[in-house]
C-alpha cells in the first residue's frame, strides 16, 4: 500500500491554531440564532461553565472572554496587577514576547528572562530571580510556547512561585489547555487562559481564563483601568447563569459540542488521544531524518528541523498547493528553518497517514536524500498508529 492522489482531496488543517472542526461543531455554528437571555441559552451556559471547570481541572469559576487568546491574556493581567507591578515575563519565543510587550503597555514593570528559542525554561532561573526580587507581584510564562513547540515545566515552575506567598503565576496556556493536563488547582495556577482555536476545537474568537482563589482577591485591589474587561462584573452575571455583555451565543453552543467530545471518555482518555498524535508526528520526522527543534517537545504541536539547504517557506507552500495540507513554517529567526505542525483539533488516523505521506512526497519534489523506501515507510506508519492505540 502507498499513497494515492485521492489521499491528499480533502483539505487538511494542522496549524497550531486555528485547527479542525469537529462534524458537531460545524453543526452547532448553523443552528438558527436564539437570544442569550432565554431558558434555552441559559441551560447551555450554565453546562459550558461546568464542563469548562472539568478541562481546566478546577473548582474555581472559568470565564468566557469575547475576544481571541490575547484578549483573554489581557483580561488575566488587567484583573489582577496594578500599574508599577514588578513582573517577571519568561520570553522563549514569540508568544512570551507578546506578553512581555502586553505587560509594558499595561504600565507594570517588566523584569524578562530569556530562554533560547527550542529551549524549556529551567525553573531554577525563576527561584533565583524570585529570591532577588521577592517583591515580584506575578511571573508569566506560556505552558506551551507555540512558536517552538516546547513545553515548559509548569508543574515545577508552581511549585517554586507557590512558596512566594504574594506571587501570582499567571499562564498562557493557549496550546496546553484542553490539550494535555494542566491541572490548575492541584498545581496551584494561579491565572490560566485558553482559545478557542486551539485545543477547544472551534472558530477563533473566545478565550476562557480561570483564577485560583488567591488572583480572585486581587480583582479588588488592581488598579489597571479596564471597562470590558472588568471580570468582577462578568462574575456577578455567571452566578446568575448569564454573561454580562451579549454571549457569544453561536460559539458558546459550539463550545457545548466540542467539551461534549472533549469529555466523552473522560479527560484522561483525551489527552491520551492528543498525546497520541504527537507521538506518532515525533516518529514520521525521525522516519524522515528530521530532528526535533524543542529540546521539550509538547503534545499539542510538533517543530522539526529542515535541512540547511532547504526553503522551508516554500516546502511549507508546496504542501498546501499541492497535497492540500496547511501546516505552519518558522517565525522571525526561524522562518524558513523549521515546520511546525498543530496536532489539536479534530483529526482522524487518516488524517495523519495523509500528513505522513504529503511530507514525504513533498520532501520527495524538493530532492531530499534520506527518505526511506515509500512501501516501508506508508507500512511503518499504518502500523505505528495500529500498534499504539
Ligand atoms: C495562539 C496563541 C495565542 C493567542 O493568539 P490569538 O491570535 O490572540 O488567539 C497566545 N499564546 C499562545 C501560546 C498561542 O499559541
Amino acid at each position: 500500500m502507498s499513497w494515492t492522489t485521492k489521499s491528499f482531496e480533502k483539505y487538511r488543517l494542522m496549524a497550531p491554531g486555528p485547527v479542525a472542526l469537529h462534524p458537531d461543531v460545524l453543526a452547532a455554528l448553523s443552528q438558527p440564532m436564539v437570544h442569550h437571555r432565554t431558558p434555552l441559552f441559559d441551560q447551555t451556559l450554565k453546562k459550558v461553565l461546568e464542563n469548562l471547570k472539568l478541562v481546566f481541572q478546577t473548582t474555581q469559576p472559568v470565564f468566557i472572554v469575547n475576544g481571541t487568546g490575547s484578549t483573554g491574556m489581557e483580561a488575566a493581567l488587567v484583573n489582577l496587577l496594578s500599574p508599577g507591578d514588578e513582573v517577571l515575563c519568561v520570553v522563549s519565543g514569540k508568544f512570551g514576547e507578546r506578553w512581555r510587550d502586553m505587560a509594558k503597555v499595561l504600565g507594570y514593570h517588566v523584569h524578562t528572562l530569556d530562554v533560547t528559542w527550542g529551549e524549556a525554561v529551567n525553573p531554577q532561573r525563576v527561584s533565583d530571580h524570585l529570591k532577588k526580587y521577592p517583591q515580584t507581584r506575578a511571573v508569566l510564562t506560556q505552558a506551551c510556547e507555540t512558536s517552538t513547540a516546547v513545553l515548559h515545566p509548569i508543574e515545577e515552575l508552581a511549585k517554586i512561585i507557590k512558596a512566594h506567598s504574594s506571587t501570582l503565576f499567571i499562564v498562557d496556556a493557549i496550546t496546553a489547555a484542553g490539550s494535555l493536563s494542566l491541572p490548575m488547582d492541584e498545581w496551584g495556577l494561579d491565572a490560566v487562559v485558553a482559545g478557542s482555536q486551539k485545543a477547544f476545537m472551534l472558530p477563533t474568537g473566545l478565550s476562557f481564563v480561570a483564577f485560583s482563589q488567591k488572583a480572585q482577591n486581587y480583582f479588588q485591589t488592581s488598579t489597571t483601568p479596564r471597562f470590558a474587561l472588568d471580570l468582577r462584573l462578568e462574575k456577578k452575571a455567571n452566578e446568575k447563569g448569564e454573561t454580562f455583555y451579549s454571549s457569544s451565543v453561536t460559539l458558546i453552543r459550539a463550545l457545548e459540542k466540542s467539551l461534549n467530545v472533549m469529555l466523552a471518555k473522560g479527560l484522561q482518555h483525551w489527552f491520551h488521544t492528543q498525546n497520541r498524535r504527537a507521538l506518532f508526528t515525533r516518529f514520521v520526522f525521525n522516519e524522515l531524518s528530521l530532528p526535533l527543534f524543542s529540546k521539550s517537545p509538547s503534545p499539542s504541536l510538533t517543530a522539526a528541523r529542515l535541512p540547511s539547504d532547504m526553503d522551508g517557506q516554500k516546502l511549507r507552500e508546496h504542501l498546501e498547493t499541492k497535497y492540500q495540507l496547511t501546516v505552519m513554517g518558522g517565525q522571525d529567526g526561524l522562518k524558513g528553518k523549521i515546520l511546525r505542525v498543530g496536532h489539536m483539533g479534530h483529526l482522524e488516523d487518516s488524517d495523519l497517514m495523509a500528513f505522513a505521506g504529503a511530507l514525504y512526497l513533498s520532501l520527495q519534489d524538493f530532492g531530499y536524500q534520506n527518505l526511506p523506501a515509500q512501501n516501508s515507510f506508508y507500512e511503518m506508519c499504518e502500523k505505528y498508529l495500529q500498534d499504539h492505540p
